[in-house]
C-alpha cells in the first residue's frame, strides 16, 4: 500500500489514517524494567549517549499501575487532541527484559484496556526470545503489535564505541527471528554517531533497507546533559562532527532516496527536551519546521524515497 500522500516519502501519519481510519495517540509506558547495559549483564553506564530522563514523561511512572499509566495519558492527551484510541508504547529502558511471564502479564493488561488498540514496544535485540515472539505473534492476531529494536548503526566498530554492548549481526538475527509473525517490525538509527565517515552514515539507508522492517526512525545525533558522550564532547571535542540544520537536511532526502520505497518513515529527527541538550541546538527548530525543511530540499533535488534504492541480496 502507498503511504505518500502529498510528500515524497511514506509517512506515519497518511500510514495511521489509512491503517486505522482515525487518529491514534501514543501513551508512554514505563515498566520499571532495568537495561542490560546498565545492570552489568551486558554493560554498564549505559550507551554513551543515553540519558534515561529524556524519554519518560511525567505522566508515566513506574510505580503507577499500566491501567493507571494508560488513564493518566488518555486525560493528558484528551485536552490537545481528540484522539479515538490509543496505543500503548513501551519506550523507556529496554522493554523486554525481565520475567517473561511479568513481561507478558504488562502487555496483557495494556491491551485489556478498552481504549487501546495495540502496543508499541522498543527493546534491545538481543533482549527478545522465541517464546516472547510467540507470545507477540498470538496477540497480534487481535492486536496491533509493533515491536522496534535499537539497531542505532550498522557498524560494529560504531556499537562499540558507543558502549551498545551487541553487534550488527544480533540485530540482522533478530529481525530474522520476529519476521512473517503478523508484527509490524520497526527499527532505530542514529544519524552522526562518533567515529562514522558522511559515506558510512549513507550507507546505513542500504544496509537498512535490507532488514525486514516496516518502518524507521530516524535520529539525528543529539548530544544530552548526564551523559558520557557530554564529558567526550567536553574533553575530546574532535571525535564529533555534529551536523548543522542546513547539512542534516540535505543530507538525510539523499539518505531517504537510498531507502527501500515501501518503509514507512516515522521521525526524522532527535527531540531531546532543550533544557537537557547540549549540542546541537539548531536554534531550537520544532520538528514540523524540520520536516517542513526536508519535505521543500526533496523537492529542490528532485529525490523521492526509493529514487536511488537498488535491491541487492
Ligand atoms: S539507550 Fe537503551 S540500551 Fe542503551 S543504556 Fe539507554 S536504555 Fe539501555
Amino acid at each position: 500500500m502507498d503511504f505518500r500522500g502529498d510528500k515524497r516519502y511514506n509517512n506515519y501519519t497518511t500510514y495511521i489514517k489509512k491503517t486505522f481510519g482515525n487518529r491514534v495517540q501514543k501513551i508512554s509506558i514505563n515498566t520499571g524494567f532495568l537495561c542490560p547495559n546498565r545492570d552489568g549483564t551486558k554493560g554498564v553506564g549505559g550507551c554513551t549517549y543515553c540519558n534515561i530522563s529524556t524519554f519518560s514523561p511525567s505522566y508515566c511512572r513506574p510505580k503507577k499501575s499500566i491501567i493507571q499509566q494508560i488513564d493518566e495519558g488518555i486525560s493528558f492527551f484528551s485536552t490537545k487532541y481528540k484522539a479515538q484510541k490509543y496505543l500503548a508504547y513501551f519506550q523507556a529502558y529496554t522493554n523486554t527484559y525481565a520475567e517473561i511471564e511479568l513481561v507478558k502479564e504488562l502487555y496483557t493488561q495494556a491491551v485489556s484496556h478498552p481504549d487501546v488498540i495495540g502496543l508499541v514496544i522498543g527493546t534491545r535485540p538481543d533482549c527478545i526470545s522465541e517464546e516472547l515472539l510467540d507470545y507477540l505473534e498470538e496477540t497480534a492476531k487481535n492486536y496491533y503489535v509493533s515491536l522496534e529494536f535499537g539497531v542505532e548503526s550498522t557498524l560494529d566498530k560504531t556499537l562499540k564505541l558507543v558502549n551498545r554492548c551487541h553487534t550488527y549481526q544480533e540485530t540482522i538475527d533478530a529481525y530474522k527471528m520476529a519476521k512473517d509473525r503478523g508484527i509490524h517490525l520497526g527499527a532505530h538509527v542514529i544519524l552522526g554517531l562518533p567515529g562514522e565517515s558522511r559515506r558510512e552514515i549513507m550507507e546505513h539507508a542500504t544496509k537498512l533497507s535490507k532488514l525486514p522492517i516496516s518502518s524507521l526512525k530516524m535520529h539525528h545525533l543529539q548530544i544530552v546533559r548526564g551523559t558520557k558522550m557530554a564529558k567526550q564532547l567536553a574533553e575530546t571535542p574532535e571525535m564529533f562532527d555534529l551536523f548543522s540544520v542546513e547539512e542534516y537536511v540535505d543530507f538525510i532526502s539523499d539518505f531517504i532516496s537510498y531507502l527501500r520505497p515501501d518503509i514507512i518513515l516515522e521521525r526524522f529527527i532527535s527531540e531531546s527536551p532543550l533544557s537537557m541538550l547540549v549540542a546541537p541546538r539548531w536554534n531550537g527548530l520544532k520538528n514540523f519546521e524540520i520536516v517542513a525543511k526536508i519535505d521543500k530540499k526533496l523537492k529542490e533535488k528532485d529525490l523521492w524515497q526509493g529514487k536511488n534504492y537498488v535491491k541487492c541480496n
